[in-house]
């Protein structure tokens, strides 16, 4: 089905729901199209994802603590594999790819890490074509695994779903996107330590801090390829999550401030990643649905994106609607006749390359797209039912071609509507107490910015 039917039909249902179209279109707000992301999109193998997946579940275990000299079987040679598959992609990219092993080491806590061990991340750095673009776009999985026991790095740890899948999207990625260009630089990262706790994720989070990096946005995979739950007889593989926090953890007491003033918090940073990857995702693959959960993550669980939070970065995580607990975190074994573990078999690579796509579409928008639109402004000196918003042009980066402002109901969860601008200023005839209002930087193809919001000005 095609955007544009897909469109008519939720029309039709509006109306004949009696639900009258006036001031605001009742449907999300779409990204605009860009051929050459369509291709991309197009290229995302699920046969591919598959190879991928199976691979690194011949290394028997990549538990964080398992051999890193053994050839064959643990961490190390799951690692130096995923170096040389990136480094084969790396060829396609005329030298713009850099592949790196970065080590560092985590100290004994005699609880999840029994002494000092030796860590790794692996990272694929597409450096950006504009060499006044600053922006990095991350994004990640993580490579290692574990069994029932968290300690147990000897016993099988298969790990296909968690977290071979987010892996499989990154190396994915990194393989379409080497050959392209792009203004932002893209870094395609595999984490270890996630199971032993964030160490890999919190390691490059510190660094990027340290470095003064331009961070825009991080997507965080984890858990992504299974699209069945036999404990609610639910196979489903037209909906996915992201999580997002509402407001940023490193929040200053002004910004809390002007937060309550507002009523933004149901849009920090993260959570309007999440939008943008709703609204991105949905406009590029067919078939699914990017549901947003309002939470940092699920219960008892966390994961790579939350250190990027901490840090004060936009990071979401990306993760399947429903979760099956027999096959994670188990030991491979038969119980009455029952397949416990995470094995490829349990996995639905149609539904991890649409997962994959979404991904794709959104950094490749993202990493097209012109920076974001400074000292973005309502004007707030008299009392008007219409709304006057002003900014300033991106000082960095291209320039844009325009602007879109998105808006949306207060009480709406996605942007319903958006207006093209070319000028740094608009008068909308909407009143600004009854909306929300954000603006993006676009540019000519309509790859978009992050949205940013407003704050009250009064001139
Ligand atoms: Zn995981």
């Amino acid at each position: 089905m095609t955007h544009k039917t897909k469109f008519t039909r939720l029309l039709a249902l509006c109306m004949l729901a009696g639900l009258y179209l006036s001031q605001t279109v009742a449907v999300q707000a779409q990204a605009a199209q860009d051929e050459e992301i369509q291709k991309m999109v197009g290229e995302v193998s699920a046969d591919n994802l598959r190879t991928l997946v199976e691979k690194m579940v011949s290394f028997e275990t990549r538990h964080s603590l398992s051999s890193t000299t053994d050839k064959k079987r643990g961490i190390g040679a799951a690692r130096e594999w995923v170096k040389s598959e990136f480094e084969k992609y790396a060829k396609a990219s005329n030298g713009r790819m850099t592949v790196d092993m970065d080590r560092y080491i985590v100290k004994g806590d005699g609880r999840r890490i029994p002494q000092d061990v030796e860590m790794a991340n692996v990272v694929a750095t597409l450096k950006g074509a504009d060499p006044n673009d600053d922006r990095v776009i991350i994004v990640a999985g993580h490579l290692d695994s574990r069994a029932t026991d968290v300690m147990d790095a000897k016993s099988k740890a298969p790990g296909a779903n968690d977290d071979a899948s987010g892996v499989a999207i990154v190396m994915e990625m990194a393989r379409v996107m080497a050959s392209r260009q792009f203004p932002a630089t893209l870094v395609f990262v595999a984490f270890q330590g996630e199971e032993q706790g964030l160490y890999g994720s919190r390691h490059m989070a510190e660094r990027v801090k340290k470095e003064g990096w331009n961070l825009v946005a991080v997507l965080n995979n984890d858990i992504v390829g299974n699209s069945y739950s036999a404990e609610m007889g639910i196979h489903d593989n037209t909906r996915v999550r992201v999580f997002s926090e509402a407001t940023p953890s490193n929040e200053t007491e002004e910004q809390a401030r002007l937060r309550r003033t507002l009523g933004s918090e149901n849009d920090g940073p993260s959570r309007n990643l999440a939008r943008y990857m709703k609204m991105t995702g949905e406009a590029y693959v067919d078939q699914i649905e990017v549901v947003l959960g309002y939470r940092p993550d699920r219960f008892l669980r966390g994961g790579d994106h939350t250190p990027f939070n901490q840090q004060g970065y936009a990071a979401v995580r990306m993760s399947e609607m429903n979760e099956d607990f027999d096959h994670q975190h188990q030991d491979v074994r038969k119980e009455n006749g029952k397949q416990y573990g995470d094995l490829t078999e349990f996995m639905d690579f149609e539904y991890l390359r649409k997962n994959t796509a979404v991904n794709l579409a959104t950094m490749a928008n993202l990493g097209r797209a012109p920076q974001t639109p400074e000292k973005v402004g309502v004007l707030t000196a008299n009392l008007t039912n219409k709304t006057d918003l002003k900014w300033d042009a991106p000082t960095k980066g291209k320039k844009p071609a325009g602007y879109y402002i998105l808006m949306r109901e207060t009480s709406s969860q996605t942007w319903d509507k958006k207006f093209f601008v070319k000028d740094t200023k608009v008068t909308l005839p909407y009143s600004k107490d009854n909306y929300f209002f954000a603006v993006q930087s676009a540019d000519e193809l309509g790859h978009t910015s992050l949205p940013v919001l407003p704050v009250p000005v009064r001139q």
